[in-house]
């Protein structure tokens, strides 16, 4: 079928049941689940790609992950699909990454770090033998705390319009598994990361293991809550990465969509939802045109869907203010380089270049809240091999390496895009020092995506990688939600949404989203 034909709905004066804005997997997730109960689904995506943040890109064929780098929490996938009456493994095929790291630390050494807790206390008790006890009970605790956080993902998942109401919500809150880890998770809640993390371990390096996961948080350990903890563990229980590259994810959810029904239109920016006495009935598209819905499910970022689509014409100047207030999440400058070989120092999918804890806490409030880039020694950095996972993802015999890297949006002294070519050459200079000798002699093609570029092609504002920052206050009820309490008809899927940013939490902002939609609508 033609991307652009839908067979149930004709062009032109139709009345959709739903308009999705954007193909993110929070888009996507809705447009699955809806049109799977026979909904005629239109999504407007105005970019040439799908997938937002969590998609794939082509530099000469070197393919990259846009934004979202890997997979974990895969449980929720596996219940997704199920949802569908699909299974994950029809449509992706994943790969799990062990080793999850190879650690380089600050005084040259390094090591490998393996998924399985055991093995890893192995490998942590070879410099920092004291630390060995301390690892296996940090990681039991934080097994504890996630186990309870899985019983969302229990089988079997309630139906779709259940999903998210008080009965579920009360079933999921009084689980034994959450029961029994209340004591577990209180331990770790009423500290903050960092005193969670030195009430197991010692070893520098063995705290710089557990201290970096938050870092897109975007609040430092010695200040993020304790429960941030639980992040450095996650790996433990899984990195996965799909065959093909992070796209095969939306590609798979559109495949659906559109074998249900949904019509799915590229290169088509929404200009304006259309509101009619408080009431969401349709989208305006960059060619002007017109198109109406019963319901309208925006993926943007709620900062512009409500500031930018909606206007502040229609909403209460009270509810303007406090969307203008909320908080950002941090950026994550990429940095792309198509080698024309496999450098032999790379040993695993992610390489980890992270200053020592201490170092890392006080990088937040000297040099990122400045607007200050430190050097890139300094600078919390990790190395993406996609190629190594999968080498279709480099053209034969070559090898795909990204820069995930830290950056303010606000440069004191610079502006992105005159800093882009240095910061290219500077991190390809760092690469070489530290990691790489020899490795300018292989980049053959090299990218970047600055957080300018990010806002420009993702509308994500100040290109904040999980929309809103995942702080206490942006958090459960202060963050946006599913339903406009304000606009009738118009639902929010996405990182800006409970219940924050990441794919796997966006997937549930999705199934949240259509959930709302459904009760609402009796469909
Ligand atoms: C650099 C980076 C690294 C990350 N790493 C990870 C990771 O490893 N693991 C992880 O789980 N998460 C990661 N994330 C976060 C994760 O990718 C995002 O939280 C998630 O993919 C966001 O999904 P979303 O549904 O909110 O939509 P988005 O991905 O924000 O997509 C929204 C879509 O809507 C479209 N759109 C916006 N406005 C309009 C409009 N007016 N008209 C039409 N279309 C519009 C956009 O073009 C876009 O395609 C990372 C993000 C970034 C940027």
């Amino acid at each position: 079928m033609s991307e652009h034909l839908w067979s149930g709905v004709p062009r032109g004066d139709s009345l959709y049941d739903v308009i999705v804005i954007g193909s993110g997997i929070g888009g996507l997730t809705c447009a699955d689940l809806l049109s799977k109960r026979g909904r005629s689904v239109l999504l407007l995506e105005r970019s040439e790609r799908l997938g937002g943040c969590c998609a794939s890109y082509d530099l000469n064929g070197h393919k990259f992950d846009v934004g979202a780098i890997f997979i974990l929490y895969k449980e929720l996938y596996d219940r997704f699909f199920e949802m569908m009456g699909l299974t994950l493994d029809e449509y992706v095929q994943l790969d799990l990454l062990d080793p999850v790291y190879d650690m380089r630390f600050k005084d040259g050494s390094s090591l490998l770090l393996p998924m399985d807790p055991v093995e890893s206390a192995d490998v942590i008790s070879e410099f920092a033998p004291g630390d060995r006890e301390g690892w296996l009970e940090f990681c039991r605790e934080m097994k504890t705390v996630w186990d309870a956080a899985k019983v969302m993902v229990d089988k079997p998942f309630p139906p779709l319009e259940q999903f998210g109401t008080p009965g579920h919500l009360l079933k999921t809150a009084t689980s034994l598994k959450l029961m029994r880890a209340i004591p577990a998770i209180l331990r770790v809640i009423t500290n903050t990361q960092d005193a969670v993390n030195r009430r197991y371990l010692r070893d520098r390096r063995t705290l710089t293991i557990v201290s970096f996961e938050n870092l897109f948080a975007g609040i430092p350990a010695d200040r993020i809550n304790g429960i941030f903890a639980v992040m450095s563990y996650l790996s433990h229980e899984g990195y996965w990465y799909p065959r093909g590259g992070m796209g095969a994810i939306p590609e798979a959810m559109a495949r659906i969509a559109r074998d249900n029904g949904t019509e799915i239109r590229m290169n088509t920016p929404v200009t304006r939802i259309v509101v009619e006495n408080g009431r969401a009935v349709g989208v305006e598209t960059g060619e002007g045109e017109i198109i109406r819905a019963r319901v309208v499910l925006s993926n943007a970022s709620a900062i512009p869907t409500y500031l930018d689509l909606v206007g502040r014409e229609h909403l209460p100047a009270r509810f303007a203010r406090a969307i203008e207030k909320y908080t950002l999440s941090i950026p994550a400058p990429m940095v792309y380089f198509g080698l024309s070989e496999k450098p032999e120092e790379i040993r695993c999918h992610f390489t980890v270049m992270v200053p020592p804890p201490e170092q890392l806490n006080a990088y937040w409030d000297e040099y990122y809240a400045e607007g200050l880039m430190p050097r890139m020694e300094d600078l919390p950095q990790g190395i993406v091999c996609p190629s190594i996972t999968d080498p279709t993802l480099a053209p034969p015999g070559k090898f795909s390496l990204g820069l995930l890297t830290c950056g303010p949006y606000h440069l004191k002294y610079h502006n992105w895009d005159e800093y882009k070519p240095e910061f290219i050459e500077e991190s390809a200079s760092h690469i070489e020092r530290a990691v790489i000798p020899g490795f300018r002699e292989m980049v053959q093609d090299r990218d970047m995506r600055t957080p300018v570029d990010f806002e420009r092609e993702l509308l994500l504002p100040e290109g904040s990688i999980y929309g809103l920052e995942m702080s206490i206050p942006n958090l459960g009820p202060f963050r946006p939600s599913w339903r406009s309490p304000i606009i009738t008809n118009l639902y929010l899927a996405g990182a800006s949404t409970n219940p924050g940013g990441g794919v796997p939490l966006v997937m549930v902002s999705g199934i949240n989203a259509s959930a709302c939609i459904v009760r609402d609508h009796g469909w």
